[in-house]
């Protein structure tokens, strides 16, 4: 029953929420945002029986335009803007004696709701960076929204994403405005359910199009593509953690150690001096053995990226139905995108320093840590949700 609160795979909570935003699209009384998660633009075109990667990022774009959407914007950026902060955490936890090690990644929310249920004592070393998804929200509701002289609660936010539990992370009330109670996402979408309304619409893919996204929100570097595998965020953050310690480039911008599809990859290197053993781990089974040893010496290390599907995002349970043929094929044509970006870390992102030099100042400063931060605690399953949600997931459960 209540493993649905974290359960990825899709199959117990999924419901269609698309007919409202169609109606809403329509009526065009909010702004209606959309942004697309990295994994789903890699999907997408399975799900009109083409291979994985077929359709570009340009014409992923094209498609929710002409499915409504006012603006069509990138969760590839907030994905840099994660790697800024969590990179920032990562240096000040390395060099603060006192700080909490090893730090675990805080992007998937899978695996967040494990720690807080099964896990509490990791509760301090989870990054307190929230997800892509949820720094998104955040950017869209209280910078973009002044930006463009809007109302935030005038804007209707929706995330293309890979999995249900997204759809439970924007609930949190650390994602509301405690004030109006207005969420900083409004609604999340599996990359499915977008399948659906693209056939309602009888959208032809033939000869489609690319579009650019929209700006400010719009550009991101290889970095933010990586966040689509398992070993992503590792490799964007070791990448940006080293610039932001050297002022130099990391000397192994492909660090393939962290690659591919095993459950549990380790490995350590030199990092400026200091050895960094790291581990990243996907996959729930993988991820309960991983822990095991939590508390023995040999369990030593520095920093932990963990992701509770298998391969990561591309194996999310909102994503087309995949198999071992499916997946390599979806890592494959992230690792060609990735490549094929003119920047390829995320402190390069011209847009993500405008933001700092606009209004956040410096990652892990006074606005960061308000507006793109945030808190865990131990589960408790009565006050987690709201009883309308909560009716909904009893509902299907039984
Ligand atoms: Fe969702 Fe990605 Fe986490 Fe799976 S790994 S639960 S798809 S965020």
């Amino acid at each position: 029953g209540q493993c649905s609160l974290y359960c990825p795979s899709g199959a117990i909570t999924e419901y269609d929420q698309t007919k409202n935003l169609e109606a809403l699209l329509k009526t065009r009384k909010k702004l209606v945002i959309a942004g697309i998660a990295p994994s789903c633009r890699l999907t997408m075109a399975e799900l009109f029986g083409l291979q994985p990667g077929d359709l570009t990022t340009g014409q992923c774009v094209h498609i929710l335009r002409l499915l409504g959407f006012h603006k069509v914007f990138d969760v590839q950026f907030t994905a840099d803007l994660t790697i800024m902060e969590e990179g920032t955490e990562l240096l000040h936890r390395l060099t603060d004696p006192k700080a909490t090690l090893p730090m675990f990644t805080s992007c998937c929310p899978g695996w967040i709701n494990m720690v807080e249920k099964q896990y509490p004592k990791l509760i301090p070393h989870l990054s307190s960076c929230r997800s892509p998804q949820q720094m998104f929200g955040s950017i869209i509701k209280n910078y973009y929204a002044r930006k463009v002289r809007v109302l935030p609660q005038n804007i209707f936010c929706v995330t293309v994403m890979p999995c249900t539990a997204k759809k439970q992370e924007l609930l949190r009330p650390q994602f509301q405005n405690p004030k109006t109670k207005f969420k900083d996402v409004d609604l999340s979408l599996t990359v499915r359910e977008i399948g659906r309304m693209i056939k309602r619409r009888g959208i032809g893919l033939s000869q489609l199009e690319e579009r650019d996204f929209d700006n400010p929100l719009g550009s991101s570097t290889g970095s933010a593509q990586l966040f689509a595998s398992s070993g992503g965020v590792m490799e964007a953050a070791l990448r940006s953690a080293y610039w932001l310690k050297t002022s130099e480039a990391f000397p192994k911008l492909e660090f393939k150690p962290v690659r591919g599809l095993e459950g549990i990859k380790e490995s350590s290197l030199d990092f400026d001096g200091r050895q960094l053993k790291i581990a990243v781990v996907s996959g729930g089974k993988n991820i309960h053995k991983f822990l095991e040893p939590w508390g023995t010496t040999s369990f030593n290390y520095d920093f932990i990226e963990i992701m509770a599907c298998p391969g990561g995002c591309i194996g999310g349970g909102g994503q087309p139905r995949s198999n071992k043929k499916i997946l390599p094929l979806r890592i494959q044509s992230c690792y060609n995108r990735e490549k094929a970006q003119s920047t390829r870390s995320s402190h390069e992102n011209p847009q993500i320093k405008k933001l700092y030099a606009d209004w956040l100042k410096k990652p892990h400063g006074k606005i960061a840590i308000k507006f793109l931060h945030t808190t865990y605690s131990p589960f408790q399953f009565q006050t987690d949700l709201s009883s309308n949600t909560k009716s909904k997931y009893n509902e299907r459960n039984r």
